[in-house]
């Protein structure tokens, strides 16, 4: 199958609006926001301020730049811990790391794949100052447990919602929950900006750190710099390209959840020693990045040849994540107790599209190939 005709696991929808807003922006010549120039970026923070329920948006070029920039805002530096899950894309560890501080991996609940809120305990050190909660596949982290112990223990809480845009937790939109929280608008995430990053939050202190650092730590005048920054600024464009997005970001997140109860509805005739089924725990929305299921009885090779399998059949089904960062080789060197959930998962999950531009013969046919391809790697071959 040549990968023009397989049915991508994701894919970015770009329409007239967008063209007409990068249009406007270069036909303005004016291409950045540095110094109050342009005005898309500022546009664009307003209304996914306003989308999240959160005071403060601050936009930047990549959703790494973006939690790169709220730990630093958080002051965390040389000599300090952050929680992370290992289960997750490696920008989550790489950022504590670009930060100078130590990642300490913590192990995943079974049914959801998101940080174990309960094994945090455990992994805690005195140095300890922050945890990055992952919503992966779409689905929040279990906030309320994690915000709690970290107001015992004194830490910021800083999500990483890069998959997660549009998600719940306890009727609240992720971006609102959290100290602060980040964003990706790389071309596969739930909306796009070509490359982009967003991070919310609600304190004032955060929102102002967080915009001297994407600036080269200037305050006020340029060309002043009050503390050592970066240039994560987001050009004008990409914010263009955005603000039409996040118009469209309802309309996507209904089209996946509608994809995702479809492929529930086609995989569930299976027993749950065969499959398990990607679950919404109460109180927690999915936004349905991902349609991400297990497969019970599987090893990594098995797994694989189900994805080998779904391939052969046009389906760019893919496993997120292969190699849990721990076991990467930059990453190897840091603490990494009891993680046999995530090593578990890592070996079991493969994930199947539920993106908006799927129609209705597409998802029959990714269900029923799934379930055929179960059955048969399944059972003695
Ligand atoms: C995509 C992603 C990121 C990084 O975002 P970029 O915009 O690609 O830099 C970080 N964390 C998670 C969980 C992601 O999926």
């Amino acid at each position: 199958m040549k990968a023009e005709q397989m049915i991508p696991i994701n894919v970015p929808i770009i329409g007239e609006e967008e063209i007409r807003l990068v249009l406007e922006v270069l036909k303005s010549g004016v291409l950045t926001s540095r110094a109050g120039s342009g005005s898309m970026v500022a546009k664009f923070e307003e209304e996914f301020a306003k989308f999240v329920g959160a005071k403060y948006a601050v936009a930047a070029n990549s959703g790494t730049a973006a939690l790169h920039m709220a730990l630093l805002a958080a002051g965390i530096g040389p000599g300090d811990d952050v929680l992370v899950p290992s289960f997750t894309f490696v920008a989550t560890a790489e950022a504590v790391v670009l930060a100078g501080a130590r990642p300490i991996f913590v192990d995943i609940e079974p049914e959801t794949y998101c940080i174990d809120p309960t094994k945090l305990e455990d992994a805690l050190t005195e140095k300890t100052k922050a945890i990055i909660p992952v919503d992966l596949y779409g689905l929040p982290a279990d906030l309320k447990p994690i915000l709690d112990f970290a107001e015992e223990h004194d830490l910021t809480v800083i999500e990483d919602a890069a998959q997660a845009h549009g998600a719940e937790y306890n009727n609240r939109k992720v971006g609102s929950v959290s100290h602060m929280t980040c964003f990706s608008f790389y071309p596969s995430k739930n909306m796009t900006t070509g490359e982009g990053g967003m991070v919310t939050t609600n304190v004032e202190e955060y929102a102002e750190k967080l915009r001297a650092i994407r600036s080269h730590g200037e305050k006020g005048d340029t060309y002043y710099s009050v503390m050592v920054g970066h240039n994560y600024r987001m050009p004008e464009i990409p914010a263009a390209i955005g603000l039409a997005q996040l118009k469209k970001l309802p309309k996507f997140l209904q089209k996946r959840r509608e994809n995702a109860k479809a492929l529930t509805k086609g995989l569930e005739q299976l027993e749950p020693s065969l499959v398990r089924l990607p679950k919404e725990p109460r109180g927690r929305r999915h936004s349905w990045y991902l349609y991400t299921i297990r497969l019970p009885w599987a090893k990594a090779e098995e797994r694989n040849r189900v994805i080998q399998r779904l391939r052969s059949e046009g389906i760019a089904a893919t496993t997120y994540y292969q190699t849990p960062i721990h076991k990467m080789p930059p990453y190897k060197k840091y603490p990494s107790k009891n993680l046999k959930e995530t090593e578990k998962a890592a070996q079991q999950v493969l994930s199947l599209p539920t993106h908006p531009a799927l129609n209705k013969e597409q998802l029959n046919h990714i269900a029923k190939a799934t379930k055929e391809a179960i059955k048969n790697i399944s059972y003695p071959k």
